[in-house]
């Protein structure tokens, strides 16, 4: 790179993502000198175009499906009601802007360079900038994070092209709903998507190749959103596998095979292709770098302070170990960070929270009962109905329950699991107690506000104590001195 211009820098962190501007923004706190390279937008997938773009949306599509199908039961008349796709999309870019240039100050805040361009490696301690300009920079460093992220999976023959097949980024921005649309996965971003275009008028099949939707999620959470969606019209094909995908003038045509070998034809206006994803790491030239990834997935594999087997070199975010979320990308960056600058911190927790948000929202914290059982230990669980809750009945939002998992020998709590409205919002509560080591009772014995859902956490606690509250229990015979 004769005739370049070099930069030095104590941590180059390659990708602008959750997992890249927290550990940018937690280096640059602690005093370090830090260049962050981003190629697309600051906020990477999440708020671009994941968790915030698709949230934005998830929420105008259930209050247009309120609108339309209880107002005016709940007097409001609210006659001629209609989706607009376009003004959806510019809501949506405005929340994405706002939180962007959030992203921006608080790394100008931390005294981070930005360079907005594409990073690669050209040795263990160097790396080749490149600008959309065409302009090339060399940039020498002492440490490197890498959080490149992750790219939608493709089968071969079912390529997307941004047209009739669509990845979930082309979802998130399309300015027309499809008259139907095919969805390919039955995992988190096919449910919340496929039915937010649902919601707005889209006639939604969802195709997925193992038992369940949402597989790896407590079965009870994946049957209470499947028996949802089939009331709505959403139409589920489990154990159901695609083999062939044509595309004409019209949309596409998907041969799926049935759990009984049977093969069909599916119509759709477009396909939404979402299998899963894999590391972003193909155009980094790991190996200049000495940094070993795996071959089929692309993964860099991490130990607890996020090096790489170059202990220079770390890794955070989707690009590394599982799963693929922006909570645990925000936690890893901010290992990494502090793993740079001397600090003993370690990728260590009891549980990660998982929510889907969907309508009914789902939400699971710790060990389900199969996974204690599993672990050897001996878990009970106990349900509580949302129907049983006032704050449900206030607002209309009755259906699904709230399980909680305990230890039977020691009383701890193991797990909660639940669908229902905000159910999301109560795992973090869920979430601290088990990192503190609590028990049922503890949860119990904390008094939770009335009338909040929140009190499901503690009414599941009581009922799993056998002292429910706010549902039947026989009375006890008095006992007789
Ligand atoms: C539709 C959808 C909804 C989602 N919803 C949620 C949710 O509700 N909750 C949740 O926790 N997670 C959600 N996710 C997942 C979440 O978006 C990711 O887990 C998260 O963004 C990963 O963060 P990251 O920093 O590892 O990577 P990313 O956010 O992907 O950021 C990586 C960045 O690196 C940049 N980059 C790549 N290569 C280079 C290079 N060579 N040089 C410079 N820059 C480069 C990319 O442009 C990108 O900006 C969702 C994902 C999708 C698709």
């Amino acid at each position: 790179m004769a005739g370049t211009y070099a930069r030095e820098t104590e941590v180059l962190v390659i990708g602008g993502g959750p997992g890249g501007y927290m550990a940018a923004i937690r280096a640059g706190q602690l005093g370090k000198k830090v260049l962050l390279v981003e190629r697309s937008e600051l906020g990477g997938e999440c708020l671009n175009r994941g968790c915030i773009p698709s949230k934005a949306l998830i929420h105008i599509g259930s209050l247009y499906r309120e609108l339309t199908t209880m107002g005016d039961s709940i007097g409001i008349l609210a006659h001629d009601v209609r989706f607009d796709a376009a003004k959806a999309q510019a809501s949506k870019r405005a929340v994405v802007e706002k939180e962007r240039e959030g992203v921006r100050l608080l790394l100008k805040s931390a005294g981070v360079t930005v360079l907005k361009g594409e990073a690669r490696f050209t040795g263990p301690k160097s790396a080749e900038f490149s600008a959309p300009d065409g302009g090339r920079e060399r940039i020498d460093f002492a440490t490197a994070i890498i959080a490149t992220g992750s790219v939608p999976s493709v089968i071969p023959g079912f390529e997307p092209d941004g047209k009739q097949v669509l990845t979930a980024w082309d979802i998130l921005d399309l300015t027309e709903v499809p008259t139907s649309l095919l969805v390919l996965g039955g995992g988190v971003s096919g449910c919340e998507l496929g039915e937010y275009l649902a919601s707005v008028g889209s006639k939604v099949t969802i195709v997925e190749l193992l038992p369940q939707l949402l597989p790896g999620l407590d079965a009870d959470l994946s049957r209470e959103l499947t028996g949802t969606f089939e009331k709505r019209g959403i139409t589920v094909l489990t154990s159901t596998r695609a083999t062939k995908l044509e595309r004409n003038a019209t949309g596409v045509r998907l041969t799926v095979s049935a759990p009984n070998g049977e093969a069909s034809v599916l119509e759709g206006e477009r396909l939404f292709l979402t299998i899963g994803k894999r590391a972003a790491t193909k155009d980094l030239q790991l190996e200049e770098a000495g940094v070993q990834a795996d071959p089929r997935t692309g993964a860099i594999a991490v130990n607890d302070r996020q090096q790489t087997n170059a202990p220079h070199i770390y890794a955070v975010g989707d690009v590394g170990r599982p799963p693929m979320l922006a909570h645990k990308a925000y936690r890893e960056g901010v290992v990494a960070a502090e793993s740079i600058a001397g600090r003993s911190t370690r990728y260590q927790f009891q549980t990660m929270p998982s929510v889907v948000f969907t309508e009914p929202e789902l939400m699971s914290v710790g060990l389900t009962k199969t996974e204690a059982e599993a672990q050897g230990l001996a878990p009970r669980e106990a349900r509580f109905p949302f129907a049983a809750l006032g704050r449900a009945h206030a607002y209309h939002a009755t259906q699904g329950w709230l399980k909680i998992v305990g230890d039977d020998k020691t009383g701890l709590l193991l797990g909660v699991q639940g669908a229902g409205a905000a159910i999301g919002e109560l795992a973090a509560e869920v979430g601290l107690a088990i990192e503190m080591g609590a028990t049922v009772r503890d949860v119990a014995m904390t008094i939770h506000p009335h009338p909040t859902f929140s009190e499901m956490v503690q009414e599941a606690a009581l009922l799993w104590l056998d002292e429910p509250m706010h549902v039947a229990r026989r009375r006890e015979h008095a006992r007789t001195p």
